[in-house]
């Protein structure tokens, strides 16, 4: 076991959402909690998060909610299995009307 003495700092990062592109943190903890892990697929350490907090929290919901429904994703793309055809929902549709609920709160 070899001693590391690398030190972490907060770095500011933007938001990759066309949306948002809010300035975030990259807090050197976060950093260092990247750095001990590991992608499991790849085998590579985890790339820096592209988004912030309050989109991924965003996104987390949509994950969930799409999930709720039965959706699946399949190489990025989410589908619904029942619908076919004309009557396949586009993701964005099942989202906008997640976000609007969110508004009625
Ligand atoms: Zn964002």
């Amino acid at each position: 076991m070899s001693e590391t003495t690398t030190t972490y700092v907060d770095k500011a990062l933007k938001c990759c959402e066309p949306d948002c592109k809010a300035d975030f943190t990259w807090t050197a903890g976060e950093q260092e909690w990247f750095a001990q892990k590991q992608d499991p697929n790849s085998g590579k350490p985890f790339e820096p998060p592209r988004r912030c907090k309050t989109c991924r929290e965003r996104l987390k919901q949509e994950r969930e909610y799409l999930v709720s429904r039965g959706w699946i994703q399949e190489r990025g793309v989410w589908k619904d299995p029942r619908a076919t055809g004309e009557s396949r929902l586009k993701l964005h549709v099942a989202l906008s009307t997640q976000r609007a609920r969110d508004v009625q709160k």
